[in-house]
Order: structure tokens, then C-alpha cells, then sequence
């Protein structure tokens, strides 16, 4: 399983993806490249969505498919944006605006406590009844105002306690080492290595 479609058109997700996966024997090819279109992603759980994107990107390939699904909870807003971050200011999609909404939320508001979440999805081929899934959660707080310039979506306003800066001010080694997606990636990759 060398070749692997990644269910996801996000540069941010694609750049990481890319670094987790570098020390590993993979060649990941976005699904823009081979043509795929974005699936629909119609369902109120990320494991939902994750699972409709990877069939999509298998059976449109006839390759072997990751997907993630993600996005940010806030506690004082009961889980939101949750499944619906990517678009949480509505269309077209924007991180800048996603995040004026995220402040205007949690004006006036003292519990800033957030985490992300993420769940991959492998499917050796589109009918696969054995996805391979894994799944990360980091928690931070939500700050007052935007920091940094580096990761992506929102970063520049996750706090990352143990650190004191956002994570759009990590390295990307860094963010990659504590992230939902960076853990969810570590627990994919020895599941297949338990595979073999
Ligand atoms: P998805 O592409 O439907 O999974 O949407 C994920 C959305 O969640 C992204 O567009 C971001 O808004 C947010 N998100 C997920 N992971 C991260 C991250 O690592 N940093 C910042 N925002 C993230």
C-alpha cells in the first residue's frame, strides 16, 4: 500500500499531511491532482464525514484513500464550530472570517477552553469493509486576539498552554508533534505497521 490518494483539497492539511507522512515509505497524491472532486460532507459527526470522503476519493482512484476530518470545539459554545469550522462565517470559505466570528462568540466570555479534533480515515480500496481509523484531540483556549502567521484556520487564536503561544506561532515540527492531526497520524501509521 505505496500509493495513497489524500481526500482533501486544504493546502494547510496538505502541507502537514506531507510532513508527518516524509519519514514513512508513502507517495501521497492530493485528489485535485488525479481530478477527484470534494465530496459532500453532509453529516454531523467527523468519523461520518471522514468516511464519506475517503470512499469518495477511492472509488473515484482505484487507489488506497486518507481522509481527516477536523475542526475546532469550543466548550462555552457547546462543541461549535465543530463539523461545520471550515465554513463557520459561511461561503466562500475564510479562515480571516471564520475567525472574526470565533471572537464575536466568545465576547464577553471567561471559559476560552477548546480543543481540536481529528479523525483519519484509511480505506485500502473503495469497498474496504475494514477502514483503518485513528483519531487525536488538543486542547488549548481559545485567545483574545489573533497571534502568529504560521499553520493554518485557527491557529493565530488556539493558545497552546504549555507553550504560551498560539499555535500559528509554533514551528511546524513542533505543531506536528502536539497536534490532533499529528497524534491521530502516529496512531494511523502503527496501525499499519501492525498490519504487516
Ligand atoms: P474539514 O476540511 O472539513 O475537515 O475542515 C477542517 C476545518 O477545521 C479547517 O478548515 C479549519 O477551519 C479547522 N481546523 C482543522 N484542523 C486545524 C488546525 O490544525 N489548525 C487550524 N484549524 C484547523
Amino acid at each position: 500500500m505505496k500509493r495513497l490518494v489524500l481526500a482533501s483539497n486544504n493546502a494547510g492539511k496538505l502541507r502537514e499531511f506531507g510532513e508527518l507522512l516524509a519519514p514513512f515509505d508513502f507517495e501521497l497524491q492530493p485528489q485535485a491532482a488525479l481530478g477527484v472532486s470534494e465530496a459532500e460532507e453532509p453529516h454531523e459527526t467527523f468519523i461520518e464525514n471522514a468516511l464519506v470522503k475517503a470512499r469518495h476519493a477511492a472509488r473515484s482512484t482505484g487507489l488506497a484513500a486518507l481522509a481527516d476530518d477536523s475542526g475546532l470545539c469550543v466548550a462555552a459554545l457547546g462543541g461549535a464550530p465543530g463539523v461545520y469550522s471550515a465554513r463557520y462565517a459561511g461561503e466562500p470559505k475564510s479562515d480571516q472570517r471564520n475567525n472574526e466570528r470565533l471572537l464575536a462568540e466568545l465576547a464577553g466570555t471567561s471559559d476560552r477552553r477548546a480543543h481540536y479534533y481529528c479523525v483519519l480515515v484509511l480505506l485500502r480500496h473503495g469497498d474496504d469493509p475494514e477502514p483503518l481509523i485513528a483519531t487525536g484531540a488538543w486542547h488549548g483556549e481559545i485567545l483574545r486576539q489573533a497571534r502568529g502567521d504560521g499553520g493554518f484556520g485557527y491557529d493565530p487564536l488556539f493558545l497552546v498552554p504549555e507553550f504560551g503561544c498560539s499555535a500559528a506561532e509554533l514551528a511546524a515540527e513542533k505543531k506536528n508533534a502536539l497536534s490532533h492531526r499529528g497524534q491521530a497520524m502516529r496512531q494511523m501509521v502503527a496501525e499499519l505497521r501492525g498490519q504487516r
